[in-house]
C-alpha cells in the first residue's frame, strides 16, 4: 500500500494536476500488489519508476488560420510511453477538454491494452484541445496540416503509429496522412484507421465496437448465459456506441439508449440504427434530432440528470456498454445499475468508471470487463491493419473480423485466467492488469536500462 501512495505522491509533485493520470497509475499500482510482493525483479529493476514516466512527451503549438482569417492557437501533444513490446501505438483525440494529464492517462492505459492483444505494439496516444465541433472542412483541413508540421518528425511506421479517438476518424487521419507524404516524401502506413480507398483496413471503424460486444459475448458464455433477448445501455452516439449498438442487434440484443453531450436518448422499442448514422455519421447533428422521425422515443437533456451521475444508467436493463469518454459513470450510476439488476459491464470507452463504481462492480460480482480489455479491439485491428500494409495485402472483412473475434478471445482469457490465478476468478481488473504489466515488465528487464 505504502508503495502505491509514495508513487502517486511523486507523481503529483513531479507531474501536477493530472488527475485522469493518477487515477489510471492507481488503478493498475493497486492490481499489481500480488504481483510485486512476490517478485523481488520488478523492484530491483525499477520497473515502476520507470514505467509511469513516458519515455517521450512532446507538446507543441498548433497555429492555424479560421474562416474569418483570425490566427488561431492550440496546443498539440504526443505522449511515446513505452516501446518495449514494439512501436508507439494509440489514438489521436481531439477534444476541448484534452490536457497532458489527458493524454497521459490515456497512454499509459494504451501500453497495458496494448500488450494484452498479444500484438507487437508500444503505447502511446497523443491529441489537442482543439474542438472540432462546428469547424468548417477548411478548419479542419488546415488545422490537420499544422498539427502534422510539427508531429511528421516523430512519427513512422516502425517508430509511433497514431489513430483516432474522439475528434479524429477517417476525414481527419486522411488530411494528416496527406500532409505528412507531402513533408517526407513517403507512403506509408504512419497512420491506422485510414480510408478504405488507400490503405485502410477492412473492419477498423466497427472494431472497437464490435470487439467491446464479443468481449461481453465471452464473460456471458462463461457464466452459460448470451447476448440474445438482453436489455442493453449504451452511453455515447460516435463510433464506437455505433458500432456496439450494431454489433449487439446483429447477436439478438436489444440497445435502448445512447447519448451525447446534449443529453441522453431512450427508446425503449430499440435504437433505430439507420437514424442513429445518418445523424451522426452524415449530417453530424444533434440526438434530439432523432425524436422527429421517432416521436415514440424519448430524450432526456443533461440539465434533467441526476446530480450525482449520468440518465443513462438510471434505466433498467441487464447489460451496460460505456462507450462515451472517461469517467461517465459515477458510484451512483454504478449502484444504480447494480439494483436494477444489470448482469455484465463492457467498457467501450478508457476509464468510463470512476475508480469507485469500478468498487461497485467488483464488489457485486457482476461481470464486469475494463476498458483496457473490452475496447482493445480497436487498436488490436490498427495492427491489423498495420500487417496488411507492411506485406501490401487487404484482407476481407471475414478474414479481418475472425481475427478480430480470436484476438478479444485471447484477451478475455488472458484476463480470467491471470485473475483465477491470483485467487480473484471474477476480478478482470486485476487479471487484465497483471497480464498486461508482466508482458511489458519482463520484456523492458530484457532490454535493459535504456
Ligand atoms: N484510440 C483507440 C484506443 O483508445 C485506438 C487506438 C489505435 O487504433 O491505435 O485504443
Amino acid at each position: 500500500m505504502t508503495y502505491i501512495h509514495d508513487t502517486i505522491v511523486k507523481l503529483q509533485k513531479t507531474s501536477p494536476a493530472q488527475a485522469e493520470f493518477y487515477q489510471a497509475v492507481e488503478e493498475v499500482l493497486d492490481s499489481l500488489q500480488p504481483i510485486l510482493e512476490t517478485n523481488e525483479k520488478y523492484k530491483l529493476h525499477s520497473i515502476i519508476e520507470r514505467m509511469v514516466e513516458p519515455e517521450r512527451q512532446i507538446m507543441f503549438r498548433v497555429p492555424w488560420v479560421d474562416d474569418q482569417g483570425k490566427v488561431q492557437v492550440n496546443k498539440g501533444y504526443r505522449i511515446e510511453f513505452n516501446s518495449a513490446l514494439g512501436p508507439y501505438k494509440g489514438g489521436l483525440r481531439f477534444h476541448p477538454s484534452v490536457n497532458a494529464g489527458i493524454i497521459k492517462f490515456l497512454g499509459f492505459e494504451q501500453i497495458f491494452k496494448n500488450a494484452l492483444t498479444g500484438l507487437p505494439i508500444g503505447g502511446g496516444k497523443g491529441g489537442a484541445n482543439f474542438d472540432p465541433k462546428g469547424k468548417s472542412d477548411g478548419e479542419i483541413m488546415r488545422f490537420c496540416q499544422s498539427f502534422i508540421n510539427e508531429l511528421y518528425r516523430h512519427i513512422g511506421p516502425t517508430t509511433d503509429v497514431p489513430a483516432g479517438d474522439i475528434g479524429v476518424g477517417a476525414r481527419e487521419i486522411g488530411y494528416m496522412f496527406g500532409q505528412y507524404k507531402r513533408l517526407t516524401g513517403n507512403y506509408d502506413g504512419v497512420f491506422t484507421g485510414k480510408s478504405l480507398l488507400w490503405g485502410g483496413s477492412l473492419v477498423r471503424k466497427e472494431a472497437t465496437g464490435y470487439g467491446c460486444v464479443y468481449f461481453a459475448q465471452y464473460m456471458l458464455a462463461d457464466k452459460g448465459d448470451s447476448l440474445a433477448g438482453k436489455q442493453c445501455l449504451v452511453s455515447g452516439a460516435g463510433n464506437v456506441a455505433i458500432y456496439t449498438i450494431e454489433k449487439l442487434y446483429e447477436l439478438g440484443a436489444r440497445p435502448v439508449t445512447c447519448s451525447d453531450s446534449s443529453g441522453t436518448l431512450y427508446h425503449e422499442a430499440g435504437i433505430d440504427l439507420a437514424t442513429l448514422k445518418e445523424l451522426k455519421e452524415v449530417r453530424k447533428a444533434r440526438l434530439s434530432e432523432y425524436l422527429a422521425a421517432h416521436p415514440d422515443a424519448r430524450f432526456i437533456p443533461v440539465t434533467d440528470y441526476p446530480a450525482d451521475g449520468h440518465a443513462v444508467w438510471r434505466i433498467p436493463a441487464q447489460l451496460a456498454f460505456p462507450c462515451a469518454t472517461q469517467n461517465e459513470l459515477t458510484e451512483a450510476d454504478a449502484q444504480a445499475l447494480v439494483a436494477n439488476g444489470v448482469i455484465a459491464v463492457s467498457e467501450g470507452a478508457n476509464m468510463p468508471s470512476t475508480q469507485d463504481a469500478v468498487e461497485v462492480f467488483l464488489d457485486a460480482k457482476i461481470c464486469y470487463g475494463p476498458g483496457k480489455a473490452a475496447n482493445a479491439g480497436g487498436v488490436a485491428t490498427s495492427q491489423l491493419e498495420m500487417a496488411q500494409n507492411a506485406s501490401m495485402q487487404r484482407w476481407s472483412f471475414e478474414e479481418v473480423d475472425e481475427k478480430l473475434k480470436v484476438i478479444m478471445k485471447n484477451i478475455y482469457l488472458s484476463a480470467s485466467t491471470t485473475a483465477a490465478e491470483f485467487g480473484e476468478p471474477h476480478n478482470l481488473v486485476l487479471g487484465a492488469n497483471i497480464a498486461g504489466f508482466r508482458k511489458v515488465a519482463d520484456a523492458m528487464i530484457e532490454q535493459g536500462v535504456v
